[in-house]
């Protein structure tokens, strides 16, 4: 699994629509300060689902979208797509390159696609759950980020345990069935209420 390509539109600084392909041998983007270098590291990380404007360094998800220059008007979309190479299957599909997109537009609506389908947000979070990548992986790593890892409680360490091992898919099902789990019994007891009543 690598990244094989990354579009950009209208996102940050990048206004016009930009493709950087990847081989499996680039390790670096070097570039003077200010020139962009960390609006490519925060694009992947928005496309993979990021929700946190924190961690995209901005105060709301309009902060995205490219906002204009002296030159040049604002935009009312922001995309991007991360093109992964899948010929090894580590992404649960059948398809040997994986095309994740997300469009955002100043009014506040969001959609995401994978291979062009529509999808919903919850669909690319389990598409890249157990793989590192994604919104709670570990592939990007930013700056600070490493003194967080260190200094977190030691549950919020072992999540990133967990997603190396492969289990957090688990842990998410496991937490929702709980969660379903309490919604039935919370039902059974307005239905015991009830039965109550009418007696
Ligand atoms: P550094 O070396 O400081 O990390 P960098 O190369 O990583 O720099 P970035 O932080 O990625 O640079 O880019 C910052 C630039 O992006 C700034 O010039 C900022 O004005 C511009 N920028 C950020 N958000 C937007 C936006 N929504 N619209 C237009 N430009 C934006």
């Amino acid at each position: 699994l690598f990244l094989k390509a990354l579009e950009i539109q209208g996102f940050k600084s990048f206004p016009d629509k930009t493709v950087l392909t990847f081989g499996e041998d680039i390790t670096a983007i070097v570039g003077p300060n200010g020139s962009g270098k960390s609006n490519l590291s925060d694009a992947v990380r928005w496309v993979m689902g990021e929700q946190s404007t924190r961690a995209l360094r901005g105060g709301k998800m309009e902060d995205v979208i490219f906002g204009g220059t002296v030159k040049r008007r604002q935009l009312g979309f922001a995309e991007v797509s991360l093109v992964l190479d899948n010929a090894d299957r580590a992404l649960a599909l059948d398809e040997d390159e994986v095309m994740v997109t997300r469009r955002y537009y100043r009014s506040g609506e969001s959609e995401y696609y994978i291979n062009r389908r529509t999808v919903r947000l919850k669909d690319v979070n389990e598409l890249f759950m157990d793989t590192g990548l994604g919104r709670e992986g570990y592939s990007i790593i930013g700056q600070g980020k490493i003194d967080e890892i260190l200094s977190v409680k030691s549950a919020d360490r072992r999540e990133i345990f967990e997603e190396a091992a492969g289990i957090s898919r688990y842990r998410h099902r496991k937490e929702e069935a709980e969660r379903r789990l309490e919604r039935t019994e919370e039902n059974l007891l307005r239905i015991g209420d009830k039965i109550d009543e009418l007696e």
